[in-house]
């Protein structure tokens, strides 16, 4: 089966073994975005300046084994430390510029007013420098988060077709939600998210919804597959999804990721 051109766009490569790489690098991958998330609240605003360091970083160890990495900075909801969230997004702020993503950004509590207003601070900044945003939904709660996340896209006029909002169940109606905002889909392939059977249920009912879905692998520090995205393909060239299964991981990541799309 030939395989070229695999993107995912949302990773966090910092977390993964060479061997893990090594192994995207031979599955036919051509990029991936490597996100920021720390898995604990930075302490000081110059941990996470720390933690763009080692994300810059990686394009180094990606180019070497022949994948291009996107860099994304910016504040994950879970990262948020109220005390320093000014602090914090300054950090962000300088060093928007030195990327070619922000994220992962997003709402992890839909109740919170300092997440909403973090979020819709980032993507002014995004909106701004005219970069694509990758935006976590909550787990739990995904109705709501979504509705958050909605205004914030309003509110901070980034252009809905750079924004990526992700790990949405698969529900045609969740899903027309994004869609009718003009904002990509995203889908992530992961134990207790998405599956395959997930995506075949979509591409049989909402058909239309394709060309603004993404899927991707969120591989990183918990249970999760970095080949998720070659392998979603196969699953799906080996069920007659040919169209669909370049669509979805290859078409339309390089259409969402800008740098990837010029
Ligand atoms: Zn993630």
């Amino acid at each position: 089966m030939i395989k070229t051109g695999l993107i995912d766009p949302h990773m966090h490569t910092v977390f993964l073994s060479w061997r893990d790489l090594t192994y995207l690098a031979e599955a036919g991958y051509e990029a991936v975005v490597t996100l920021a998330y720390t898995p604990y609240v930075p302490s000081h605003p110059a941990s996470l300046e720390d933690h763009f360091t080692h994300l810059e970083a990686e394009v180094a160890r990606l180019k070497s084994l022949g994948l291009r990495g996107v860099v994304s900075v910016g504040l994950h909801p879970r990262c948020v430390k109220p005390e320093h969230a000014s602090a914090q997004l300054e950090v962000v702020r300088k060093w928007l510029p030195k990327a070619q993503v922000l994220g992962e950004v997003g709402i992890e509590n839909p109740d919170s007013n300092l997440e909403a207003e973090v979020l819709r601070a980032q993507l002014t900044m995004a909106k701004e420098a005219d970069l694509t945003a990758v935006i976590h939904t909550s787990r739990n709660r995904k109705r709501e988060a979504l509705k958050v996340i909605i205004n914030a896209v309003k509110e901070s006029g980034i252009k809905p077709e750079n924004v990526i909002i992700d790990h949405l169940t698969p529900e045609p109606a969740l899903l027309n939600e994004v869609i009718e905002l003009g904002a990509w889909a995203g889908i992530t392939i992961q134990p207790g998210k998405a599956s395959v059977q997930d995506l075949e249920y979509l591409i049989e009912s909402v058909p239309d919804a394709l060309s603004h879905v993404v899927v991707n692998s969120d591989a990183g520090r918990d249970p999760s597959n970095p080949l998720a995205v070659a392998e979603t393909y196969e699953a799906l060239v080996r069920k007659g999804y040919v169209t669909e299964a370049y669509r979805l991981t290859s078409m339309n990541p390089k259409e969402a990721i800008k740098p990837l799309s010029t």
